[in-house]
């Protein structure tokens, strides 16, 4: 990387005259007030600096939020692009995965300006009581204010060695100060131009509220993701930054649906989304407490890219819904909610092992997807393994056995959802598998399935019925003693004076010595609660929010 030392009088020009405002950036009148802190950028993914650039709405205000996560508004500036940096030197470069136009920045590529954590402090002949006094004064010296402990200093340049600042504070009459645990500076993209630096230990994180006008409601790039509401950066334990959007509740929600659906799709079903979100974001909302936000922005919780997905339908479906929930005795609903049932939902219980009966989260049949199963992503999928690849799936999950032989469904749903499983190697070993784990341990889409089986024998015929042949059991079906019918799989069995044995191979046919099982899913997801492309069907047939939410959750009530 390449160091670039930094002049003291690098360029600082803060030309602004607008007063801070005492309300929060971004409150509208639908706010239900509730913020949000969405992790976006914690753990393995902390950032050295992390930039933003204004979207709508021009400028930034500095601050931090109260224990009632109101802003408390510090300082200001009218730069459109400000990047923030931790108290220790930090090197910039252009990120190419992010577009220049942006000015969107990263300390993970070859660099060329650094950001110094060594200052000169100067001293100041009465206490500095306010931003605007600190910034008058470090205007007159090509300086920053800095907001340390509470109070107000003014502090210059940004070098990256102890002594280049004690030659400046030696020319200056100030004395050097450097890095800290929990501090961030604030600076121009692009450059080491600080405008405001925030050190306030470990308690108070420095939160930047984008634009400068309360009647523009203002939104903002980060990682060329666009997001309403304001940006938190805090250093846990003195590491990288840890970033989260302080967002409106009801504005997450709407982030939140519109890349759970789409802004295209009937609002009804986005609406029972925006209740089914509202609920699955508040029985979540403590996962993330230790690192400092309620919920984090992946599949681990709900996904949330902010607002590129949002329209004009999203806005409705959140808007009509505003602060309903989904309730079962008094109590808030575990809202779950998934792709496709492919013609059933499943109890609970037959998804994930342990836990109580949740009555509203029992499996139902699902007339309503079929009605649209052309739109739906696998909603006829077929997926195939030979014996060796599933073997070989088992034994990357260290279960010890030889070639997989056969792979039989032994239990159903009342649904009609595939519970358990076994696999046969060739050895006669058996390896059973129930409830999550049907769909998982393969990687299948769905828990709604039928497999069959060939490869051994290929080309023969089973039967010929007056004219007709076939040579797959696939589409016939059983008559029972009592008249019903049960549609058969690839591999049915017949009773003989011996016990039960599969059918016998067709006839006629040529050994090819691999077994392949082909499994035939319909849906997508874990099964559990609502379905999304169902509540899209649901809709279309004139179903309102309240019918979808009551149907994939018997005995709810919305409030
Ligand atoms: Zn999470």
């Amino acid at each position: 990387m390449k160091r670039k030392c930094l002049s003291a009088l690098c360029a600082l020009i803060l030309t602004m005259t607008v007063t801070l405002p005492t309300a929060r950036a971004g409150e509208d009148a639908a706010s239900t007030g509730q913020t949000v802190l969405v992790g976006l950028a914690y753990g393995s993914s902390t950032l050295d600096g992390a930039n933003l650039a204004n979207d709508k709405g021009s400028g930034y205000r500095f601050g931090y939020l109260d224990d009632s996560r109101a802003f408390v508004p510090l300082g200001y500036t009218s730069e459109t692009n400000i990047s923030v940096v931790k108290t220790q030197n930090v090197w910039y470069g252009i990120d190419p995965q992010y577009s220049e136009s942006l000015k969107c920045y990263s300390d993970s590529v070859s660099s060329d300006v650094a950001v110094g954590c060594w200052h000169v402090q100067l001293p100041t002949e009465a206490e500095l009581g306010s931003f605007e006094e600190a910034l008058a004064l470090a205007q007159t010296v090509s300086g920053f204010p800095a907001y340390v402990g509470g109070g107000w200093q003014v502090r210059l340049g940004a070098y990256t060695t102890q002594e280049e600042a004690q030659a400046a504070a030696e020319a200056a009459g100030g004395t050097v100060v450097g890095t800290s645990s929990y501090g961030v500076s604030v600076v121009k993209t692009g450059s080491s131009d600080i405008l405001f630096q925030f050190d306030a230990g470990a308690e108070q994180s420095l939160t930047v509220a984008p634009g400068l006008d309360d009647n523009v409601k203002a939104t903002t790039y980060f990682r060329s993701n666009r997001y309403y509401g304001m940006f938190q950066f805090r250093r846990i334990s003195g590491g990288d930054l840890t970033v989260c959007n302080a967002v409106d509740f009801e504005d997450y929600t709407e982030c939140v649906i519109s890349r759970e659906m789409s802004r295209s799709w009937p609002v009804e079903a986005l609406k029972a989304q925006a209740v089914a979100s509202r609920c699955y974001y508040e029985t979540r909302a403590n996962r993330h407490g230790s690192q400092g936000f309620d919920i984090c922005s992946t599949t681990h919780c709900q996904v949330y890219f902010g607002m590129a997905n949002t329209g004009e339908r999203t806005a409705q479906a959140v808007a009509e819904t505003a602060g309903l929930r989904a309730w079962y005795n008094g109590k808030l609903a575990q809202t779950y909610y998934f792709s496709s049932d492919g013609g059933a939902t499943e109890n609970v219980r037959n998804v994930w092992i342990g836990g109580e009966e949740i009555p509203y989260l029992c499996g139902v049949i699902d007339p309503y997807e079929a009605t649209i199963s052309e739109k739906i992503p696998y909603w006829n999928h077929t997926q195939t393994f030979t014996g060796a690849e599933i073997a070989q799936i088992l034994q990357n999950k260290k279960y010890n056995c030889a070639t997989i032989v056969d792979f039989q469904i032994t239990e159903t749903t009342p649904t009609g959802n595939v519970k358990s499983i076994v696999f046969t190697d060739a050895n006669g070993k058996t390896f059973p598998f129930t409830r999550e784990s049907v769909r998982t341990t393969l990687g299948l889409y769905s828990m709604h399935y039928t497999v069959t089986k060939s490869g051994e024998t290929t080309g023969g015929t089973y039967y010929t019925d007056g004219g007709g042949v076939i040579t797959s059991m696939n589409g016939t079906y059983a008559i029972g003693g009592d008249g019903s019918t049960r549609k058969l799989s690839g591999n049915p069995y017949v009773i003989t004076g011996d016990g039960v044995q599969y059918l016998p191979a067709p006839a006629g046919g040529t050994a090819t010595g691999e077994t392949v099982f082909t499994v035939t899913s319909s849906g997508w997801g874990h099964h559990v609660g609502m379905s999304q492309w169902g509540a899209y069907a649901m809709a279309q047939q004139g179903k309102t929010f309240d019918e979808i939410l009551k149907f994939y959750y018997p005995g709810v009530e919305i409030y």
